[in-house]
Order: structure tokens, then C-alpha cells, then sequence
């Protein structure tokens, strides 16, 4: 007998041993339990088992079967459903196995069915039976639930497995949708992840920014904090310091700048160890840009205020002496200057409102009507004529130019600002051509000067709003870097194009194109009343 129950207990060892085996090599889930009821149907001197798992509610599955034919797996679900349990106890009405085994044909005469529990939660039922009458004792009971005790072990750290692999999937889906660069430094500071975003901003792809050091992809032209993460990170990451912020130009792969905020922030483990850095980088050039924009706006500005402002004060004082209104012809020529300057002051002040409606929205097209294009344009030339000597201003003008739709006054403006500049930027002089053609669809209409030219690379800038060409010959010239963005607009509004040809030295040519027929109630959307469609009238 004794010889018997080394035995025994032996086989139990060597089944215990093959189950841990299975465990620790992460066999799936099916295999160890399969295994475990295996290891426990034999133990126990029984022929047929069962392990059934608890899902969502009451709702159990058959996770691994011993001795029953697949084809009548389904005949044990009434004792699934008819079991209760109730604190650490199950309960199996036993009328519940003779039905089963009557409808199945098995010869099942003894049963015990053991809860698998983890943390009193119910996982699921494992079931032994006996095709003998001899019971099952308060022993085999013990032997029963150390293997059920590890069958809800491996349900347990298999649930656990997937849980924490949804959540590592959610994670990598936040990661890698994220708009903004993180990246995830190991307590050595080489880079263990990388999203998109991170190598977007520096030109590193993620599968080569793995693996090293930070500050190999993260290298900065020029930057904020003088304290660098590795010197925080030798210091043993001060509690006080709970992140670290860096702002400047990252230099991308590349060679090329960014703009880039990076703030990063230790991972500690529960001891306070170092385990990860985790890195959220910005792009910050908007946020430049718009600060440039602000200082460009409040330089510009405040000298196009100046000179007029000067002006005025200069010749009103000069007036005030009762000797200097003798001179009349002086006199005269001292009130001209000021209401010029003030005509000056007026225009810039039209012009930033205009800038900032059309940063809210577009600029308004008030007084929509048949606009006659040639005497506008007549009009603007003889104004200008009568401001220049060193410039030669030639119209070239066909006969019978056609009236199209539109706003005469901003329409001006557009013609105003062009011949404007062409004399600004042609500080020597030279001959100013204002040519009109007729397209089938649509008027052109170019002014060009022998001026200073524009270079290629700066011809789309100079639409930019407060953009100027930074030279020698521009330097001296007044402006505020808005008449074009606003001449654009204008005639954008009217669903035209502007473009411009130039080189540098030899003069430019801007040209204005407008719709022969537009629909203008909808672009300008001032007008209530939808205007008549226009064809070319000729006149
Ligand atoms: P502003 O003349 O007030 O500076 P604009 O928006 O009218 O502003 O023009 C923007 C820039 O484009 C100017 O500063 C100038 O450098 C350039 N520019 C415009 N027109 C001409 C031209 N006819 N010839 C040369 N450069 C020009």
C-alpha cells in the first residue's frame, strides 16, 4: 500500500511538472488545458472530463473535452446551465449527469466538479467523471483542485495576455495617429519608439531612429535650455524637475530647420528608478511665424505712420509762425504736402482694415456694377502722369474695350497700386506701359516698367501680406508690403488671376486678368440683388 501511494504520488509530481512545463513555455490557452485535464481525468481514475469557461454573464464555453466524441459535446450544456454556485461551492443536481449519460450513451457514474477561481471570481468548471460506482473522496477533491487551481492560472494570465495586448494595440494606435511627435527613450536615452509625427518633423525614419542614442536624431541648430536631457538624466532627474522643456531649430535629417518645442518627461518605476523617457515634440514655426508677422506689422507700420505724421508736423509748425505765411506761393505748397500726407496716412489705414477683413474672410465687394475699365485705368494714368517727370507713362489701349462687372472703386485700387509701384521701383526713371487686350473669355491688362526687376524666387512672396524685397534698391522705397496681397484679393474677388513676369534689372511686368462674365453676387456676396449676366458690350 505504502509502495502504492509513492506511486502515486510520483505520477502526480511528474503530471504537476509537465503542466508548470507548459505554462512557463506559453503553450496556448486550449493546449495547458487541454494537458491539465488530461493530467486530472488520470489521476483520478476517471474516463471522461471536462473544462468549460465562463464568459460574458452565465454564458459557458467548452474549452477543452477529455473521452466525449465532438458529436456529443453539446448534450453536457444542461449541467452548465443547471449548476449554481454560491461561495466557493458548486452545486450539480446529480439527475442533471444520469440525463447526460443516458443521451450520450458514455458510462458516467460519478462525478465532482470543482470551480476555477482567481481572486473568488469564477473563470470557469472543470468536471471529472467515473464510469465506476467507486465515489470520489475528500482526497481525490485535493488532488482535483491543485489542477484546477492551475487551469485558472493559465485563464487568468491568458485573459491577462490579451488584455494587456488591447491595450498595447490601443497604445500604438494613439502613438501612431498622434499629430503631434512622441517618442519613447530608454533609461540609456536610445530611442525605443517613434511615431509618424516624430519622423515627419526629422527626416528619420522610424525603423532607423530605433535603437539610437536620442541626441544622434534630435539635433538642435540652436535651442533654449542650456541644461541638455543627458546632463538632467546623470543627475538622477531631480524631483523638482518634473519635466524638461526645449524649444529652438531642430535640424532635420536632411540638413534643412524646423521650428520645434520638445517637452520630456521621466517614466519612474514605483521605486523611483528611471525606466523611460517619454518625448511630445511640436512644431512650432506658425507660432514663429505669426510672432514675425506681429514684429514685421508694428516695425512697418509704425515708420509708414512716422514720415507722414513728421510731415504734417513739420510744415503745421511752420505755418503757425505769422513770417512764413507771407510767402504765399510757400505756403501753398506747405498745405498741399499736408493734405497729401494726410491722403497718405488715410490710405494706410484704409489699407490695414482691409488686410485684417481679408484675414477674417475676404474682401468685400460693395458696389457691384458695369465698371468701364478703360476710363478707370485712363483715369489712374493721368493721375500719375501729373506725379512724375522722370517717368514716361504710355497707354495702349484698344478701341471699343469692353465694360465688364465689377467694383469700379477697388478695381481702381488694383490699377492705383500697380502704377504706384512700377514708379517706385523704377527709382531712374524710364518708360511705364499700360497695355489692355481683349481674350475671348476674359480683359487683360499689364503695366510694365523699366525698374529694379524682382527675382524669380521672391515673385510669389510679394503677394504675401507685409512682404517686401529686402535690397539695396527697395531699401530707400516707403511701403507697407500690402498692396499686392490686397490687389490679389481685389481681383480674386472678382474671379480674375494676377500674375507677374521680372528679372532683376530689366524691369517688371504685372498682369491683371478679369472674367469677361462673372457672377459676381456670389463672390462678392454684398450685393442682395443677383446682377443681370453681362456680355461684352462693346463701346
Ligand atoms: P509695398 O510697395 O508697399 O512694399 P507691395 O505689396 O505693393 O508693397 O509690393 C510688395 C513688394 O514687391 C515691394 O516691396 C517690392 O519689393 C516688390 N514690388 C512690387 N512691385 C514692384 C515693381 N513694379 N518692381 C519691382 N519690385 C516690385
Amino acid at each position: 500500500m505504502a509502495l502504492l501511494y509513492v506511486d502515486y504520488r510520483v505520477r502526480q509530481r511528474d503530471h504537476l511538472i509537465r503542466l508548470v512545463k507548459a505554462m512557463v513555455s506559453r503553450l496556448n490557452l486550449r493546449a495547458v488545458l487541454r494537458m491539465t485535464l488530461e493530467s486530472a481525468v488520470e489521476m483520478l481514475y476517471g474516463s471522461v472530463g471536462l473544462i468549460a469557461l465562463r464568459r460574458e454573464g452565465d454564458l459557458f464555453t467548452f474549452a477543452a473535452t477529455y473521452g466525449i466524441p465532438p458529436a456529443v459535446a453539446e448534450s453536457f450544456r444542461p449541467m452548465l446551465e443547471g449548476l449554481s454556485y454560491r461561495e466557493g461551492r458548486l452545486h450539480i443536481p446529480p439527475e442533471l449527469m444520469e440525463e447526460v449519460a443516458r443521451e450520450t450513451g458514455l458510462l458516467l457514474r460519478q462525478m465532482v466538479a470543482l470551480p476555477l477561481l482567481v481572486e473568488g471570481n469564477l473563470l470557469g468548471v472543470i468536471f471529472v467523471f467515473r464510469p465506476h460506482s467507486a465515489r470520489f473522496t475528500p482526497d481525490d477533491e485535493a488532488i482535483l483542485a491543485v489542477f484546477a487551481d492551475y487551469a485558472a492560472i493559465a485563464v487568468y494570465n491568458a485573459r491577462l495576455y490579451e488584455a494587456v495586448d488591447a491595450e498595447r494595440m490601443r497604445l500604438n494606435a494613439l502613438l501612431e495617429v498622434s499629430a503631434d511627435g512622441i517618442m519613447i527613450l530608454g533609461p540609456d536615452l536610445r530611442i525605443e519608439r517613434f511615431n509618424a509625427a516624430f519622423a515627419a518633423l526629422t527626416g528619420w525614419p522610424a525603423a532607423e531612429a530605433r535603437g539610437r542614442p536620442y541626441d544622434e536624431v534630435v539635433v538642435w541648430a540652436r535651442r533654449s535650455a542650456p541644461q541638455t536631457l543627458r546632463h538632467l538624466v546623470a543627475e538622477g532627474w531631480p524631483p523638482d524637475h518634473p519635466s524638461l522643456y526645449v524649444e529652438g531649430d531642430l535640424r532635420r535629417r536632411n540638413g534643412s530647420l524646423v521650428g520645434v518645442g520638445i517637452t520630456y518627461a521621466p517614466l519612474l518605476t514605483r521605486r523611483g528608478k528611471l525606466m523611460n523617457i517619454i518625448a511630445v515634440a511640436r512644431d512650432i514655426s506658425h507660432f514663429r511665424e505669426a510672432d514675425k508677422l506681429k514684429e514685421t506689422f508694428i516695425s512697418i507700420v509704425s515708420h509708414e505712420l512716422k514720415t507722414p505724421v513728421a510731415i504734417i508736423r513739420g510744415y503745421a509748425e511752420t505755418l503757425l509762425r505769422p513770417e512764413a505765411r507771407r510767402d504765399e506761393a510757400l505756403t501753398e505748397e506747405m498745405l498741399s504736402a499736408i493734405v497729401e500726407e494726410t491722403d497718405r496716412l488715410a490710405r494706410l489705414v484704409d489699407d490695414l482694415l482691409d488686410a485684417s477683413r481679408l484675414q477674417a474672410g475676404g474682401i468685400p465687394l460693395k458696389e457691384i456694377g458695369e465698371v468701364d475699365l478703360a476710363a478707370i485705368v485712363r483715369r489712374v494714368v493721368e493721375r500719375y502722369r501729373l506725379q512724375t517727370d522722370r517717368h514716361t507713362i504710355v497707354l495702349d489701349l484698344p478701341a471699343d474695350f469692353p465694360i465688364i462687372r465689377g467694383d469700379a472703386r477697388r478695381l481702381e485700387q488694383v490699377f492705383d497700386n500697380l502704377l504706384s509701384n512700377a514708379i517706385k521701383y523704377s527709382p531712374r526713371g524710364g518708360t511705364i506701359v499700360v497695355r489692355g487686350e481683349v481674350h475671348p473669355a476674359e480683359v487683360r491688362l499689364s503695366v510694365s516698367d523699366e525698374g529694379v526687376g524682382i527675382p524669380l524666387e521672391e515673385q510669389d512672396n510679394i503677394f504675401q501680406r507685409f512682404y517686401r524685397v529686402e535690397s539695396p534698391e527697395t531699401r530707400a522705397v516707403a511701403g507697407t508690403g500690402l498692396g499686392l496681397y490686397l490687389t490679389r484679393a481685389i481681383v480674386q474677388a472678382h474671379g480674375g488671376r494676377i500674375w507677374v513676369k521680372s528679372a532683376p534689372g530689366k524691369g517688371s511686368t504685372f498682369t491683371v486678368a478679369l472674367p469677361l462674365q462673372t457672377d459676381l453676387a456670389l463672390r462678392g456676396g454684398q450685393s442682395a440683388k443677383k446682377p443681370p449676366p453681362i456680355t461684352s458690350s462693346p463701346r
